[in-house]
């Protein structure tokens, strides 16, 4: 059983808590310049359509009588420190997502005892913080995560093992993973609108839609979803640079600069075990600006020529040709554990390793849920 707990409108929460005055109105907390946005919006603000990341004058101009409090970060991380020491005594694995937002993983137990953890999390949140914490209860991120939205504030939303399905069936598309607008608009236009239709395309229209993301979309729109809860955060990429004693412009150093680094990479995945799904490369020129591009594997791999192929591509469209070139660096991220490589999102269970095509028209998407990414979609906060 997996836990998505996410704090309350945090930062507007912790003003209204410190701050009888601020309690009951509409606020939001943000930066006072020019070009602030809004930081939190406390759910009073909500109704009139202020949302966070809105820009504050069009909060303002939404909600006229908004009262605009600073943020206060140190009050923040005091906060965060207490909740994730509840979560870190309850569960087995805890992912840190931000700062007021996580997984847990509390392993093989029945729904009663994550529920007896949720409810305990809520109550010991509660009385070290002076805060309210939603949590969604399920089998897995997705559906927590969703469940959790659907409670706020102050929920506690249990979906129960083989309900995944209909419990997403009729919400709109938009709440999966990684639909993001240009998706969305994509869907719509071709009449699919819920979760539940999205769960029931064949396999051709999938591909249509998503290239090769089809079958992993169709997998969450069904409530599978096999990405782990990881805490390891010591590891999210892994980067190799140089800086040249002089400005180098012809492409083949360039080039042979990245095959060695690639090399590298490829040794210290190796040393710690794991596979990178995408590479990048990045150069600074001589103007001190900096370019970069990345790609997204097939599949995720630790092979010092796949890795090298990948970033000469990355290299190439860069397209650095002729500039003055300081430094180059090559990266590789969405790091898994090199034993899960069979078990990525991409192969349905019983035909493990499935290569998927590695580009088609559809294969961008937004918000790509790969294995250890935490772009979740924004959620009510
Ligand atoms: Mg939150």
């Amino acid at each position: 059983m997996i836990l998505h707990a996410d704090l309350d409108a945090f930062y507007a929460a912790v003003a209204q808590r410190d701050d009888p005055r601020l309690r009951g109105i509409p606020l939001v907390v943000s930066g006072r310049s020019r070009r602030a946005v809004v930081l939190t919006a406390s759910y009073e603000a909500r109704p009139f359509g202020v949302r966070s990341a809105m820009p504050l004058f069009m909060a303002l101009e939404r909600c006229p009588q908004l009262t605009v409090v600073p943020p206060d970060f140190e009050k923040y991380r005091e906060a965060s420190r207490a909740v994730f020491a509840i979560l870190r005594d309850e569960a087995r694995v805890v992912e840190r997502l931000s700062l007021d937002e996580a997984f847990c993983d509390l392993g093989e137990c029945d729904v009663d005892a994550a529920v007896g953890v949720a409810k305990r999390v809520k109550q010991s949140v509660l009385s070290a913080t002076r805060l309210t914490i939603s949590i969604g209860v399920a089998t897995s991120k997705t559906v927590a995560k969703i469940a959790c939205d659907d409670g706020k504030p102050d929920g506690l939303v249990v979906v129960p093992p083989q309900t995944e399905a209909a419990y997403l069936a009729d919400k709109p598309v938009s709440r999966l993973w990684g639909v993001g607008p240009k998706t969305d608009a994509r869907l719509r236009a071709a009449g699919i609108e819920t979760i539940g239709q999205l769960a029931l395309l064949e396999d051709e229209r999938l591909f249509a839609l998503f290239g090769r993301w089809g079958r992993e979309m169709r997998d969450l729109a069904r409530g599978v979803d096999r990405r782990r809860v990881s805490d390891d955060e010591s590891v999210r990429s892994i980067s190799s640079e140089e800086t040249f004693e002089h400005d180098v412009t012809d492409m083949s150093s360039l080039a042979a600069a990245v095959r060695t680094q690639s090399a590298e990479l490829s040794e210290r995945l190796r040393g710690r075990g794991l596979v990178a799904k995408t590479v990048g490369v990045k150069v600074k020129l001589a103007d001190f600006s900096v370019r970069g591009r990345q790609t997204s594997l097939a599949q995720p791999t630790d092979d010092h020529r796949i890795i090298g192929a990948a970033a000469a591509f990355c290299l190439q469209r860069a397209s650095v040709d002729g500039s003055r070139v300081r430094l180059i660096g090559t990266k590789v991220a969405a790091l898994t554990p090199a034993g899960a490589k069979q078990l990525g999102l991409f192969s349905r269970a019983g035909s493990p390793g499935t290569i998927q095509p590695a580009s088609h028209p559809g294969a961008e998407r937004e918000g790509r849920p790969a294995v250890l990414s935490n772009n979740l979609t924004p959620g009510k906060g």
